[in-house]
């Protein structure tokens, strides 16, 4: 089943529940300031789960394009290295607004992914939140799954926190638990079940997220039942597509192929296996939608992370070779393979194609010297030790080397960055610019650390909380 038809049997399946089909909202959210980017089905109905704002249906499905790079969920530094996330992607929900409930929204899913994507349902485990006997229940009772293939999340006996598995919109308002559904890819797969010591690994792979929102927390964290409980769930098309076409990397689906030989072409790279590829091929995904979304390269808040998306890229691509701009060519290729599910990905492809052109040339120029110095240093070190704060900040500073993109780079020889270094290199730099009475801090980019959320180079799972 291609990608395409998998997001459309989706949409139709909700629709035959009597669910609004409804358009994929921006990337930029619009009703909230203190999000960075959308990143997950239910930002667009945030309004309308707590009551603030009304929609003319209960029931809602949609094919949400999502971004998870800078804010609070953050996968930026996970593409590359797990089989299952991307910086973009689109996330398929269905939703309930004070509608149906837990037992129809855990049959809906049942249904769909075992009668529509016919999946073996011995490959099918689940979660609940361990205080959660109602979902508990319906799984066994009413579904049939097997108690052993039924995981309590959060009696802290597993891996996980309680926390993973109740979600919270706020630190006050609509909460409730959630309910996990993944796939076992078989044990040629390193990993272990959800809540075990191995679930890090990629054997057990989560596919859908069922959230229950049951309750108000208040200010002093009491819970109050909600009147009307609301349902929100997201599942990853690019997972679902790849446990549907037997593979078991999301990369190795027919989209990603399409955009990793387009990669592969662009940059003359015959091993359509490099990491590198699949990287490219995950930011281009990325960069043109938030390009047609309204967000252009800058040095702050949402245009930074673009330019570091764009950065990161292009130094995979210099890394296969590549020294001239390419990047930009790829949009043609996303379109192919987007344009017909997103019209507004066709309408700008030549704003986008211009936008990225650029921002390509403008890092050309100093992307090779940043690089030359950068091996020259790393030359000199060894798996383990640390990247002095000041070189970080020279290649930041002159050659655009965003922090990250130097923390990427590092990672690959098991080299980790002086952080506090770097903090004090720009300090120390404001201040001689204040004391020379420019206020210009510096040539290239004002890195402020305000707006980026830089989260260290290794991510912090922050489990299921949705927002
Ligand atoms: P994971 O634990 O694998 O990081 P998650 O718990 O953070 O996933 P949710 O916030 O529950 O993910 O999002 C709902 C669904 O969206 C997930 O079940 C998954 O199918 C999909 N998804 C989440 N993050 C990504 C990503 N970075 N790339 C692709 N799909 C994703
Ligand atoms: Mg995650
Ligand atoms: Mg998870
Ligand atoms: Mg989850």
């Amino acid at each position: 089943m291609k990608t395409a038809d998998i997001r459309s049997k989706f949409l139709n399946f909700f629709h035959s529940k009597n669910h609004t089909i409804v358009k994929s909202s921006s990337l930029i959210p619009a009703n909230d300031p203190t999000l960075l980017f959308t990143n997950s089905g239910m930002v667009q109905f945030k309004d309308v789960f707590t009551g603030k704002d009304t929609r003319p249906y209960k029931r809602a499905t949609t094919a949400q394009r999502s971004l998870r790079a800078g804010g609070k969920h953050n996968d930026l530094e996970n593409v590359g290295y797990t089989a299952r996330h991307h910086t973009f992607f689109e996330m398929l929900g269905n939703f309930s607004f004070g509608d149906y409930f837990k037992e129809e929204a855990i049959q809906f899913s049942w249904e769909l992914l075992t009668t529509v994507y016919m999946l073996p349902k011995e490959k099918l485990w689940v979660t609940v939140y361990f205080e959660d006997d109602q979902a508990y229940d319906i799984w066994k009772n009413k579904i049939g799954v097997p108690e052993e293939r039924i995981i309590r999340i959060g009696d802290n006996k597993g891996a996980r926190y309680a926390s993973d598995n109740f979600w919270q919109m706020a630190d006050t308002g609509p909460c409730g638990p959630c309910s996990e559904i993944f796939y076992d890819h078989g044990p040629e797969v390193w990993g272990g079940p959800p809540g075990s010591p191995e679930e890090d690994g990629d054997r057990y792979i989560e596919i859908w997220n069922l959230v229950f929102m049951q309750f108000d927390r208040d200010k002093d964290g009491v819970l109050h039942p909600l009147p009307h409980p609301c349902v929100d769930t997201g599942m990853g098309l690019e997972r679902i597509a790849a446990v549907l076409q037997h593979v078991h990397s999301n990369y190795d689906i027919d989209l990603f192929q399409h955009l990793i030989q387009a990669a592969a072409r662009e940059t003359n790279t015959s091993d359509l296996t490099n990491n590198s590829l699949k990287v490219i091929a995950d930011h281009i995904r990325a960069c043109s939608f938030m390009i047609v979304d309204g967000v252009i390269p800058g040095n702050e808040g949402r245009g930074y992370v673009l330019r570091r998306i764009i950065r990161r890229a292009l130094r995979h691509g210099y890394q296969l070779g590549q020294t001239k701009p390419f990047f930009h060519r790829l949009v043609a290729d996303v379109v192919a393979e987007m344009g017909a599910a997103y019209p507004e990905l066709a309408e700008q492809q030549e704003r986008v194609v211009a936008v990225l052109k650029l921002e390509e040339e403008r890092f050309q120029a100093t992307l090779e010297k940043g690089m030359k110095i950068l091996e020259e240093n790393l030359a000199t070190l060894k798996k383990g030790d640390v990247l002095d704060g000041k070189t970080v900040f020279t290649l930041y500073d002159t050659y655009g080397f965003p922090f990250d993109l130097t923390a990427d780079i590092c990672r690959e020889r098991g080299v980790s960055l002086d952080e506090k270094g770097f903090d004090i290199a720009m300090q120390h730099q404001r201040e001689m610019a204040r004391a020379s009475g420019k206020f210009k801090t510096n040539q290239q980019l004002s890195y402020t650390g305000d707006n980026t959320d830089f989260q260290g180079y290794v991510t912090l799972e922050t489990g299921s909380t949705i927002l």
